[in-house]
């Protein structure tokens, strides 16, 4: 088999892409309106690859109900949908703590979780999320997040990860996205900043004995790290 059928084989089968794909996002996502809205509207921005997929949406709104997470943490908004899926799905009196840099994309993050009725939920932290997560620890924070989303600059993934994993509790949860960098990586040559940062995260929560985790290969890989 040769390369190009290998492909072709491999996008039948490939539960991410193709129609195998189209069926999965047919049936696995039950996408609320307001989420479909949001997600067709950043389609249309330059930077809509940064936005998580549904069927990862999909994905953390059942984890969250699972582990009855009242208190989460992000890093890396973008134009909201990530939040807006995660804060639909926490109980009326839950937090989500949301930190980004971006004073342009998280305007559209308002607007949407106006529409969806999570905004009281959310309290936005405009600046270096490195910062905030220390603000947070310096404010009695550590230890009180059931669960904490990464996806902002990759080269600061090591100390996103780090903080976070200070201030959610134990049989918390992180969940880092883009864990395998669009295949980048295994690129033994790449000096990228970003590529170097997920590549040492990736060995050293590999032996990490402070969490129980799995890397998932779904949408660009999605770590999931269970403080112990
Ligand atoms: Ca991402």
């Amino acid at each position: 088999m040769d390369l190009t059928t290998m492909n072709l084989e491999q996008s039948k089968t490939c539960a991410s892409s193709g129609v195998i794909g189209d069926y999965v996002r047919e049936l696995a996502v039950n996408e609320p309106a307001v989420l479909r809205r949001l997600r067709e509207e950043t389609a249309s921005h330059p930077q809509s690859q940064m936005q998580i997929t549904p069927v990862q949406g999909q994905f953390f709104r059942v984890l969250l109900g699972a582990i009855h997470a009242k208190k989460t943490l992000e890093v890396g908004v973008f134009t909201g949908y990530s939040s807006t899926a995660t804060a639909m799905a926490l109980p009326e009196d839950g937090r989500l703590v949301a930190c980004d840099m971006s004073e342009e994309f998280t305007s559209i993050a308002r607007r949407y979780w106006r529409e969806a009725g999570v905004e009281r939920k959310i309290e936005l932290r405009l600046g270096p999320a490195l910062e905030t997560l220390k603000a947070l620890i310096a404010e009695g924070a550590a230890g009180t997040f059931d669960f904490a989303f990464i996806d902002a600059e990759k080269s600061e993934y090591g100390s996103y990860y780090e903080l976070a994993l200070e201030l959610i509790r134990p049989g918390g949860l992180i969940a880092l996205d883009n864990m395998l960098w669009h295949g980048r990586v295994l690129d033994a040559q790449s000096h990228d900043p970003g590529v170097l940062a997920i590549r040492a995260l990736n060995q050293k929560i590999h032996g990490d004995s402070r969490v129980e985790a799995v890397l998932l290969p779904f949408a660009d890989g999605l770590t999931l790290a269970r403080k112990i």
